[in-house]
């Protein structure tokens, strides 16, 4: 049996690693936080002490932390995986990070003679737990196909974008849309509340037109409530903000509307909330 390795256990590595392992794979863990392994391990994972252990013991690694300095941590830092990798083996990285961070790795992967594949994940916490993810994946074609069976666990769909920094900029690409949407809808709520309206009725009323969408039906009864609770995290959101406008600037795109969102969530962030759901940006319209 192939043995699979795991680093970065956190709100999304978690119900990952556990859906590999329950789809049968051998399975190494790493986490940063040690205490993080105990859910893994209780079930069958071993545990590694760094990311290169992880990359020694196994045929392919993946991993998904926070943002670019974790991403090059774990890869490219004193005990990180590509000081594992040898000839043949692979390593996906599954974070959100901008293209030029994922060039890096794949750069050093291709000096350690190693394969790699950027592939960032669209879904959040439930879709994680649920095996319903998103694959945007970019890189080796040749892993790509080798990892099907577990993207097949991980996700619903998964897509090969070509080379190494098309998988980063879809996945920057669609969290600017719906960070963007996040504050259209939390500004329209404020707007309807301020007017005198009703704002639960300005969410039917969008429900029933052109721009109904699983996002509004979602966040929106929450945010009425006042209730964040974190799916995905404000602090990923400004950051993949960050990254998108980063990447704008980069190709010489105004993205105005992004621009104006990325203000929000760094108000939101500014005022403590970088922890709750990215909803929570509706709280700097009152
Ligand atoms: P999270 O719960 O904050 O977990 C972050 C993970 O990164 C933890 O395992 C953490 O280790 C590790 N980490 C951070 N800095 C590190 C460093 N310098 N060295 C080693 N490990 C480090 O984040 P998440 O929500 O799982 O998100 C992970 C990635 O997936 C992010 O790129 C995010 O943008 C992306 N993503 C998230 C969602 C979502 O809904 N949450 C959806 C799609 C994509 P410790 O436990 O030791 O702190």
């Amino acid at each position: 049996m192939q043995k699979i390795g795991f680093i970065g256990l956190g709100t999304m590595g978690t119900p990952m690693a556990l859906n590999i392992l329950r789809g049968g794979f051998e399975l190494v863990v790493y986490n940063r936080n040690a205490l993080k392994c105990a859910p893994l391990v209780d079930k069958g994972a071993l545990l590694a002490a760094s990311p290169m252990e992880v990359a020694e013991r196994c045929e392919i690694t993946l991993a998904i932390v926070s943002d670019p300095e974790a991403a090059l941590e774990v890869a490219l830092g004193p005990a990180g995986a590509l000081k594992g990798l040898s000839p043949g083996k692979g390593y996906i990285d599954l974070s959100t990070v901008d293209a030029v961070t994922s060039r890096r790795i794949e750069a050093a992967a291709a000096e350690a003679g190693a394969r790699f594949l950027e592939a960032p994940v669209s879904g959040s916490k439930k879709p994680a737990e649920e095996g319903n993810l998103i694959i945007l994946a970019a890189g080796d074609k040749g892993l790509y196909d080798e990892a099907l069976p577990l993207f097949g666990i991980l996700g619903k769909s998964s897509h090969y974008l070509g080379a190494v920094g098309q998988g980063a900029m879809m996945k920057l690409a669609v969290n600017m849309v719906m960070g963007s949407m996040t504050v259209a809808l939390a500004e329209g709520l404020s707007l309807a509340k301020g007017a005198g309206l009703d704002p639960s009725a300005l969410l039917a009323v969008l429900d029933e037109g052109v721009v109904s969408n699983p996002l509004f039906r979602l966040k929106g009864p929450a945010m009425l409530r006042g209730e964040f609770p974190t799916a995905f995290p404000l602090k990923h959101m400004q950051k993949d903000m960050r990254l998108a406008l980063e990447a704008g600037d980069a190709a010489g795109s105004a993205l105005t509307v992004a621009t104006a969102a990325n203000e929000k969530f760094l108000e939101a962030l500014s005022d403590g909330n970088g922890e709750e759901d990215m909803s929570a940006v509706y709280k700097v319209f009152k």
